[in-house]
């Protein structure tokens, strides 16, 4: 039985009661934070605190112990003896728990806060071999720069990829590829790496940014610019990056493949590089 955490408590994950009068459930009213553990150390923890705070910030949820999740997330690697290896610590703060109404409880309620560590490695297969991704028009709200729990969008859209054999599901909006249903989308075009710049558009993802800083220390160019669909036809590579997978080759999109349909050079570059930050990582801690 996993130990869970629990507004406050550290608790078997059957001993947890969540009202059915509480926001997260009834409006989706909530935000959610994922941070990697790479069997020692996390990685770049101090980024995800910062976005949670900024999330829950945007959506005017106050938790006061906001700044006890690194905290919460090591004791719950412990407690569930995950230490030695890699896993994902989530969690969820909602609005808390009042009857249904559209407007904040007045006065204020208690956030709901709720976080587990879940093992899951890499996959490696598929870093290695690279995935199909669907493309679709970008169906969410206009504040996908917010880590909302309200997920209806990107999960509607991603079943439809799953069934049509795809691993992801990349957005276009106005022409433009923002991101994909669960991670940020890069391009290779003449050894210039491309990726939608920060906006509301986007979830400014952690692995992103640490993507864009090894480009820069690296000296491989990188701009932050929208790649318009039109031109997926020229790119040479495609990858994605988020915290489960980190950097994933694209060796289709829809029903194209990207350049020779294997991943390309500057993605294993990156890949390569990824790999030695969070070693170092290791060494350092
Ligand atoms: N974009 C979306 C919509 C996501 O849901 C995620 C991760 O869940 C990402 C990007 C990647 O973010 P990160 O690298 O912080 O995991």
């Amino acid at each position: 039985m996993d130990t869970v955490y629990f507004n406050g408590k550290f608790l078997p994950r059957e001993q947890v009661l969540v009202s059915p009068d509480d926001r997260g459930f009834l409006f989706g009213d909530s935000v959610y934070e994922v941070v990697r553990w790479y069997g020692g150390y996390f990685f770049d923890m101090e980024g995800h605190l910062n976005r949670l705070r900024r999330s829950l910030g945007e959506v005017r949820i106050d938790w006061p112990e906001a700044d006890s999740f690194p905290e919460i997330a090591s004791e719950l690697v412990h407690l569930n003896d995950l230490g030695d290896g890699c896993t994902l610590i989530y969690l969820q703060v909602t609005r808390g728990t009042a009857p249904r109404a559209h407007a904040f409880p007045d006065p204020p309620v208690p956030p709901t806060t709720y976080a587990f560590a879940r093992r899951q490695s890499i996959d490696t297969l598929t870093a290695e071999r690279g995935i199909s991704v669907d493309l679709t028009e970008d169906p969410r709200w206009s504040r996908c720069d917010i880590k909302a729990t309200a997920l209806l969008a990107n999960i509607l859209a991603y079943q439809n990829a799953h069934e049509a054999g795809h691993a992801e599901v990349c957005f276009v909006r106005d022409d433009l590829i923002t991101e994909a249903a669960h991670s940020n989308i890069f391009f290779v075009k003449n050894d210039t790496v491309y990726t939608h710049p920060e906006s509301t558009r986007i979830l400014s993802g952690i692995t992103r940014r640490n993507v864009i800083t090894i480009a820069s220390e690296n000296g491989i160019p990188l701009i932050e610019e929208a790649l318009p669909a039109g031109m997926l036809p020229y790119i040479h590579e495609a990858f994605l990056t988020n915290t489960s997978g980190e950097i994933v080759p694209v060796v289709k999109i829809g029903n194209q493949p990207v350049a020779d349909g294997r991943p390309g050079e500057v993605t294993r570059k990156l890949q390569r590089l990824f790999r030695e930050k969070v070693s170092a990582l290791r060494d350092l801690g």
